[in-house]
């Protein structure tokens, strides 16, 4: 689960890691009444979102006047934000972050991710903030800076001063004493919290020579939010796709593409297959969705109805191996679906395995308008044909 930048500042106050003073506005004049409790001007004007890289997108403005900002904030908010990360399309933005402009003197890059192979959290630490760290790494490795920690023993202060080592300029004692507690701080965070990810790009030090947070990301795991209550509440659903946050309620693994063909697969390797074999036959998936291996009849319903609403969709490929999920379960759940909305676009069906003769008997006797495929090259053939 993804959080907004105001939100992980918030975590940030609360276990002593500097932020700079802000506050969250949802319209300009909001926001224009904000920047009176706030340090400034210059104020700083940032779109919330989840993803990154929102100031080569314009989405954070530094701002000298009341009148600039309500403009800056009015501009941010009426338009999606379009960003490296945000696809073409780009993603709405709701509210804005108002916060005073500090003074950069230098940038630091400070993150926590888990490294899977070594199965411990990895401390990353680059003297080249700012700048996206995939970019540095590829450009200037030597510069970027990785300590991998026991879980046993926590964060070590040695391993705080390996990161030091090579600084250039070295910072003086009082400001490494502060990034050592920073360090030793958020990974704190991280394991309390149950965090995928910390990130802070950039760390800076102001020019009155004090550490600040400028930037924060936290992903967290969405397997533990159930003994994380406080966090899950942060969750928010305008941020997902309508119809993902739909799949979502109903436990469906669904993720939306931007082809015309609907499918809806049991097993996520069979839905990785069905995908290929749709593009091998030259149409393009408008949509991933396993059902699961033990899908009840009431999921191939709600299935079926998310990929029915999806106005792209212009045919739908259901594809079937019948193994705990029995034939006879989709095909119910399928005629189901048919009675409470209208199947407006072609239907092609492969089922195999698992009581598939109940399962053509259930479908060839309701009144359901729908072509069967032998196997998976003709129900790939079939649906692209109609989409063509
Ligand atoms: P993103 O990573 O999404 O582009 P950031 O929060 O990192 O967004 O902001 C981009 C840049 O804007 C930062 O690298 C920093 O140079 C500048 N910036 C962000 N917040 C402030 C602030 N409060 N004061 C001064 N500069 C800021
Ligand atoms: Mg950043």
């Amino acid at each position: 689960m993804k959080i907004h930048e105001f939100q992980a500042k918030d975590l940030f106050r609360s276990c002593g890691i500097p932020v700079p003073a802000g506050a969250i506005a949802t319209t300009p004049a909001q926001a224009v009444d904000s920047a009176k409790s706030i340090p400034g001007p210059p104020w700083v004007v940032k779109a919330q979102i989840h993803a990154g890289g929102r100031g080569k997108g314009g989405g954070v403005r530094l701002v000298k006047t009341v009148e600039e900002l309500k403009e800056a904030a009015q501009d941010i908010l009426s338009h999606p934000l379009v960003t490296p990360q945000t696809g073409p399309s780009g993603q709405s933005v709701r509210q804005v972050l108002i916060e005073e402009g500090l003074d950069i003197e230098k940038e630091f890059y400070l993150g926590i991710v888990v490294d899977r192979k070594l199965e411990c959290p990895a401390m990353i630490f680059s003297q080249a903030g700012g700048m996206e760290i995939e970019e540095v790494s590829a450009q200037h490795p030597e510069l970027v800076l990785i300590e991998n920690i026991d879980i046993a023993q926590g964060f070590m202060p040695y391993q705080a001063r390996n990161f030091f080592y090579g600084l250039d300029p070295l910072p003086d004692k009082g400001v490494l004493k502060e990034l050592a507690a920073i360090m030793s701080e958020l990974y704190g965070l991280f394991i309390a919290k149950d965090c995928s990810l910390v990130e802070i790009n950039p760390l800076i030090l102001t020019k009155s020579g004090t550490l600040v947070a400028l930037d924060a990301k936290i992903n967290f795991d969405d397997n533990a939010l159930y003994r994380q209550s406080d966090i899950a509440q942060l969750h928010d659903a305008n941020e997902m796709d309508e119809l993902e946050a739909r799949a979502a309620e109903y436990n469906l693994n669904y993720i939306r593409l931007d082809g015309n063909v609907g499918a809806m697969v049991n097993g996520a390797g069979l839905a990785m297959a069905t995908m290929d074999v749709i593009k091998l036959a030259g149409a393009e998936p408008a949509n991933f969705l396993d059902v699961g291996g033990g899908a009840s009849e009431e999921m191939v319903t709600n299935g079926l109805k998310i990929i029915l609403s999806d106005k792209r969709v212009k045919a739908i490929l259901i594809n079937i191996f019948g193994g705990i999920m029995r034939c006879d379960v989709l095909a119910r759940g399928v005629v189901k679906a048919a009675k409470e909305v209208e199947i407006h676009v072609p239907l092609i069906v492969r089922l195999e395995g698992t009581n598939v003769k109940e399962g053509r008997a259930i479908l060839k006797e309701s009144d359901l308008d729908f072509s069967v495929a032998r196997d998976m090259e003709e129900a790939a053939k079939m649906v692209a044909k109609q989409v063509s």
